[in-house]
């Protein structure tokens, strides 16, 4: 499924759009390049669950942590990552726990380790503003990509 992201505001609603339906734990892994919007989604998501403080783009601390009322959500960028097996020190299974919401920019650099994620969401830009692909990758994200379309 394609949208097309006119604006910031554009990013942070379908974000928003997007907190709703997807529910309990799983892994979204968050595709494009530098500046295509990845952090501003991740923020627009996690707002939107009701953390009222800043979202910052976890550059130099990997992953930032936000327990938020039902569950936690973990926003992870892994531009800065080595080697994907800092992730096994980094402690990257307890993250990925039945419970948690991790959304991912640049899984790229944790491949083998990482296993496959629920949902790939793909930033690109698109004239002066952004396209946004959503592809599912499991049966949990094809039932939330159902539910994003109706
Ligand atoms: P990334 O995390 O992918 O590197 P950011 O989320 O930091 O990118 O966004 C980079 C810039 O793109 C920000 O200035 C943000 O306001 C802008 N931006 C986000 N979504 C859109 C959009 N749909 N159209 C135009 N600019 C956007
Ligand atoms: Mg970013």
């Amino acid at each position: 499924m394609t949208w097309q992201l006119a604006d910031e505001d554009a990013t942070l609603n379908v974000a928003r759009i997007c907190s709703d339906i997807i529910d309990g734990g799983g892994l979204v892994f968050l595709l494009g390049t530098l500046g295509a919007g990845k952090t501003t989604f991740c923020r627009g998501f996690i707002q939107a669950l009701g953390h009222e403080g800043a979202v910052r783009s976890p550059t130099y601390t990997l992953v930032e942590e936000y327990p938020l009322s039902a569950r936690r959500v973990c926003h992870f960028d892994l531009y800065r990552l080595g080697d994907p097996e800092e992730l096994e020190f980094m402690g990257i299974r307890d993250y990925l726990d039945d419970d948690s919401l991790c959304l991912i920019e640049w899984p790229q650099r944790g491949v083998g380790v990482l296993p496959e994620a629920d949902l790939v969401l793909h930033l690109a830009d698109e004239g002066d503003g952004r396209q946004l692909d959503i592809e599912a990758g499991s049966d949990k994200g094809q039932h939330w990509l159902q539910q994003l379309q109706q």
